[in-house]
């Protein structure tokens, strides 16, 4: 069985306050006890001295008697007759020391006189049978009544009598307690002469004494002898002849041992031993044994009834004396507190109970309503981790399978890249990338030519922290050494609670290629556009806009500008002479050697149509304009291409008119053409090679 942390503390709870409780039950009850029985200890102790004081009374008085002068006299007659004794019995002196020891006895509640003569024999007593036998006090206790002949006045203990004596209440009984003050009788010298005692009764005079001594309804002080016998007259004689240990008549005293019953009579036990053979009660046994006193809690007393008592064992008395409380009257103070006590504490454990149950079952349907809150959102947090597992997979598969090397990034370096990032940098393990600072997978020579740092990084890093993505371009390095031009982009993201990159690295370089081969296209395609494709010169659209742009310049300046307008001879003949492909071969012989004459960077040579050429000269006069037309027009005969059908020559030769003009707000470059066009049809027909200007 598993029991519950819950069970162990309540567990727990309970042994400390029922463990406290007991602790404290037991202590109050020890205290209780404890005083109870040092009060009885001083009753005990009050009535020792009561019956001491008493007995010294007794011995004053018996003293005070014995020295009376007629006490004397009589006590010496009767001494000096007692060798007869049937004279002394007959004697007056006996009869008036009768008189007077009568009137005595009675003032001292005794029950007996005896005058003991130095031969230790009874010479007078109330009772004439004693008379001239041996004293019963010199029998029983000879060295007290030594000590009385020596001079002392003494207390005689206990004596049983030999004879039936009559008892307080006048009945005659057989071994009777007895006990003696006994004084000496002096002569006239001083010697003593003989001794007189008084017997009196314990029952009568200790009863008195002890019975100033009870406390309580059930407390009662009395006297044992040395065998156990009572007495003093029982409290309890009504509760005694109920349960039969004294008959109705009888009185408890002196009939009484103070022997336990084994059981409490007054409850109705029967004991099966004879009241004789009873073993004694504890206490009665201690004070006989000579136990000094302690506390021996509670015991049985001669009733069987549980008692708490004190005793003393008076030596001088040769008696015991103890007092006894019910232990149940006692105790009674205890019973109710510990009644009280084991109430509160029924109360409170069982509140805390019905407390403690009205909170576990609080706790209970909490934990029910808690388990069930916590189940659904165990099923809502199962379900969010499968998406997110799912978002997860996919947010992979996609950062997997980009084309695109994407990494996970922050300011220390790469913490995550996919397996494009690994191929981009040529790497062959995650190892080799994450953990790495971005700058040694950079170029040291950046795209704007700037040197790469740590500093240039950590910018880039910042703006994509602060814009939320930064794009820029990169000359990254990869694992072999080659570097390659990479567009970046940058954004900053929330990654479990940290902010970090997520960077994204296309390789450009394959683009970068396309851009510089498209470039360069375009300046072919841009100089073909101005390009005579068959000769390699200038083409028309070349030269109008040279035109255009000279003519301002020239006004501007307000410079000569001239302008050659040369035509093969005869070249359509030509052509039929030496096929299309000659003519082709011919035409591009003119124009390289038109382009070899011309010497200034500012003048243009191009080809205007057909087998037509033009040229411009900026900044050339018309004279000069002149000379230079001339020299081309020898120098394309100098070329000696033979031409065998053209009616003027065996070789190529050409025309030219020349139109020289400083261009003004009112003309047209258009003018220009048409004047030189116009000397050159001249030219043509004034007979061909040759030139013709204004
Ligand atoms: P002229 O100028 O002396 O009066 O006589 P011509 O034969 O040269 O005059 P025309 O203008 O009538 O003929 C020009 C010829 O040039 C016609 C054409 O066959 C030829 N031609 C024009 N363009 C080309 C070309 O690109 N290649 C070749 N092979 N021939 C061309
Ligand atoms: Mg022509
Ligand atoms: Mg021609």
């Amino acid at each position: 069985m598993k029991v519950s942390p819950r069970s162990i503390i309540t567990i727990i709870f309970l042994i400390i306050v029922l463990g406290s409780a007991w602790f404290a039950l037991s202590r109050i009850e020890l205290n209780s006890r404890q005083n109870v029985i040092k009060s009885l200890h001083t009753v005990v102790q009050t009535t020792q001295e009561a019956l001491h004081i008493w007995i010294g009374q007794r011995k004053s008085d018996l003293m005070d008697i014995a020295n009376e002068g007629e006490v004397v006299t009589l006590t010496r007659t009767i001494i000096s007759e007692h060798n007869n004794h049937q004279d002394v019995i007959n004697s007056p002196s006996l009869k008036k020391l009768r008189r007077i020891m009568a009137k005595e006895m009675k003032k001292q509640a005794a029950m007996g006189f005896f005058v003991i003569a130095p031969d230790r024999t009874s010479v007078a007593s109330m009772r004439d049978e004693n008379v001239g036998s041996e004293n019963i006090i010199h029998r029983h206790r000879k060295e007290y009544l030594e000590r009385v002949f020596a001079g002392e006045t003494l207390f005689i203990p206990t004596i049983y009598s030999d004879v039936p004596l009559k008892t307080s209440s006048g009945e005659l009984r057989k071994h009777q307690p007895t006990i003696f003050v006994a004084s000496p009788i002096r002569g006239d010298s001083g010697d003593i002469i003989a001794v007189l005692t008084f017997r009196l009764d314990p029952s009568s005079n200790f009863t008195r004494i002890t019975q100033l001594g009870r406390i309580g309804d059930s407390g009662e002080t009395y006297a044992f002898d040395y065998g156990g016998l009572l007495i003093t007259k029982s409290r309890f004689d009504h509760q005694l002849r109920r349960v039969g240990l004294i008959s109705y008549e009888n009185e408890g005293i002196l009939s009484i041992r103070v022997a336990d019953p084994g059981g409490n009579m007054l409850e109705g036990f029967i004991s099966s031993i004879p009241p004789k053979k009873r073993p004694l009660t504890l206490l009665a046994k201690s004070a006989i044994s000579g136990l000094p006193f302690h506390n021996i809690g509670s015991y049985r007393d001669y009733r069987g009834v549980p008692v708490l008592g004190a005793w003393v064992w008076d030596e001088a008395l040769d008696i015991g004396i103890a007092t006894e409380i019910d232990a149940e009257e006692a105790m009674r103070p205890y019973y109710e507190t510990r009644f009280t006590i084991i109430f509160v504490l029924f109360l409170t454990v069982t509140l805390s109970f019905v407390l403690l149950s009205l909170m576990l079952r609080l706790e209970k349907r909490t934990k029910e309503e808690l388990t069930r809150a916590f189940t659904k959102l165990e099923e809502k947090v199962e379900v969010r981790t499968k998406e997110l597992k799912e978002s997860e997979g996919k947010f992979r598969t996609i950062f997997e399978s980009s084309a695109d090397a994407l990494m996970l990034l922050d300011k220390t370096g790469f913490i995550d890249c996919n397996n494009a990032t690994l191929h981009m940098f040529r790497c062959k393990s995650r190892k080799e990338l994450l953990g790495t600072h971005p700058i040694e997978w950079s170029s040291d020579t950046q795209m704007c030519g700037s040197k790469c740092t740590s500093e240039l990084i950590e910018e880039n890093m910042t703006a994509a922290f602060h814009r939320g993505h930064h794009a820029f371009e990169w000359n990254h390095i990869r694992s072999g050494g080659e570097v390659f031009p990479a567009e970046v982009l940058l954004t900053s993201l929330y990654m479990d609670g940290k902010k970090i990159i997520q960077g994204t690295i296309r390789d450009i370089s394959k683009r970068k290629q396309a851009e510089k081969e498209l470039a360069s296209l375009q300046r072919k395609l841009e100089q073909f556009s101005y390009q005579d494709s068959l000769t390699g010169i200038a083409n028309r659209r070349m030269f109008d806009q040279t035109l255009d742009c000279e003519w301002s310049r020239s006004q501007r300046n307000q410079q000569p500008l001239s302008l050659m307008m040369i035509d093969i001879d005869f070249f359509k003949q030509f052509n039929d002479l030496y096929g299309h492909q000659h003519g082709d071969i011919c035409l591009i012989s003119v124009a390289r050697a038109l382009t070899s004459v011309s010497k200034r960077v500012t003048d243009l040579v191009a080809r205007y149509g057909g087998e037509e050429f033009i040229l411009l000269l900026p900044e050339t006069d018309a004279k000069e304009a002149n000379r230079l037309a001339e020299i081309y027009r020898n120098k394309i005969t100098e070329q000696q291409i033979p031409h065998e059908s053209s009616e003027i020559n065996d070789v190529v030769t050409i025309s030219i008119g020349v139109s020289t003009t400083i261009p003004s707000i009112s003309t047209q470059p258009a003018s220009l053409i048409s004047a030189a066009d116009k000397l050159l049809y001249k030219a043509k027909k004034n007979g061909r090679n040759r030139v013709e200007c204004a």
